[in-house]
């Protein structure tokens, strides 16, 4: 049987015309006075790089191709078809992408551009399109959807954010969003100002995961493994920021649901100006196995029991429950 006969739509392609309309003309108003994620900034754009993302109302798109470093579940064998918006709403001093977040590099783009950009992926046989750094760029990432829709796109579409999102922008991607993947940084809001730049995270990320949540509920995958709709949450482990970690996985836990497919990540090398600022010293090493595994067994304790892991930094084998 083949995976399109067995998937369901995705959730933008029930949308009706109006509605993606009024969306569109909404989001694209919040430009004069932008209050697209949670810095608030309300700058004018139409006018220039003003706000903290330093972006104006053009879309700039740094590349896009199939993206093989993804979760099984969204790579698949022909890969998640990644289209990365330039800049950031958020300012990591550890941001492996710095190049591309704090720098701009990108290309001015159109809806229709991106619009085309996510049909060629499809036609390469990715699984998926996913909008990397999606949020300051959602007014012109909505325009796209239904753009593609209207050609014919027929693939789920992935909100790759770093969760410092408001619940009130992510109500306009009710119905066109099927899989959000929000980052969720810290649960430390001081860790959080000096690392990321990011006032009161925590308040703003929670909010907008139960927003995430109501919306699609937790991840569903088809009969052979790939994601098809709902909530993934990752989480990248900090040296020296074991609270901040178990904060995290317990109000996910605790406050969506067990069921909440989490990706523990143990890849942090401090790039970027954590490597160079000695004012970032608690930042400037990898992490140990050792607070991986710890963060790790209190994940499995509150009761979390679709955990994706790196095996590499585990001692013991995997539990029943954890997934790779
Ligand atoms: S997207 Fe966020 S950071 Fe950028 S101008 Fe708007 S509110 Fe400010």
């Amino acid at each position: 049987m083949s995976v399109e006969s067995t998937d369901p739509e995705p959730n933008y392609r029930q949308l009706s015309d109006d509605v993606f309309d009024r969306r569109i003309a909404d989001l694209r108003g919040r430009y004069a006075n932008c209050d697209l994620c949670a810095y608030e900034c309300y700058v004018d754009r139409t006018a220039g790089r003003e706000g903290t993302c330093q972006v104006d109302d053009t879309a700039y798109v740094s590349s896009y191709f199939p993206h093989f470093g993804e979760e099984d579940c969204l790579k698949g064998h022909n890969g998640s078809g990644t289209i990365f918006l330039a800049n950031c709403n958020m300012k990591c001093v550890f941001c492996q992408n710095f190049e591309t977040s704090h720098e701009a590099k990108g290309d001015p783009a159109t809806a229709e551009d991106i619009a085309e950009m996510a049909l060629e992926l499809e036609a390469k046989g990715c699984h998926n399109v996913n909008f990397v750094s999606p949020t300051h760029h959602s007014p012109h990432l909505v325009e796209a959807i239904k753009i593609a829709k209207d050609r014919g796109l027929d693939l789920p579409i992935v909100w790759n954010c770093g969760g410092y999102e408001r619940a009130e922008i992510l109500e306009k991607l009710d119905g066109i969003v099927d899989i959000y993947m929000p980052d969720v940084k810290w649960s430390d809001d001081q860790a959080a100002a000096k690392y990321s730049k990011a006032p009161n995270y925590w308040s703003n990320v929670t909010e907008s995961l139960e927003e995430m949540h109501r919306q699609v509920g937790d991840l569903r995958m088809n009969d052979i493994g790939l994601a098809t709709g709902g909530l993934l949450v990752r989480h990248l482990v900090m040296p020296n920021h074991l609270d901040n970690a178990k904060r995290v996985v317990e109000f996910i836990a605790e406050e969506l649901s067990e069921q909440t497919f989490v990706d523990i990540m143990a890849q942090y090398q401090p790039y970027y100006k954590a490597k160079t600022e000695d004012f970032y010293g608690e930042i400037s090493r990898p992490i140990t196995q050792k607070e991986y595994e710890e963060v790790v067994t209190h994940a499995r304790d509150t009761g979390l029991e679709r955990l994706y892991l790196d095996q590499s930094m585990l001692s013991e084998r995997p539990g029943i429950t954890d997934l790779f």
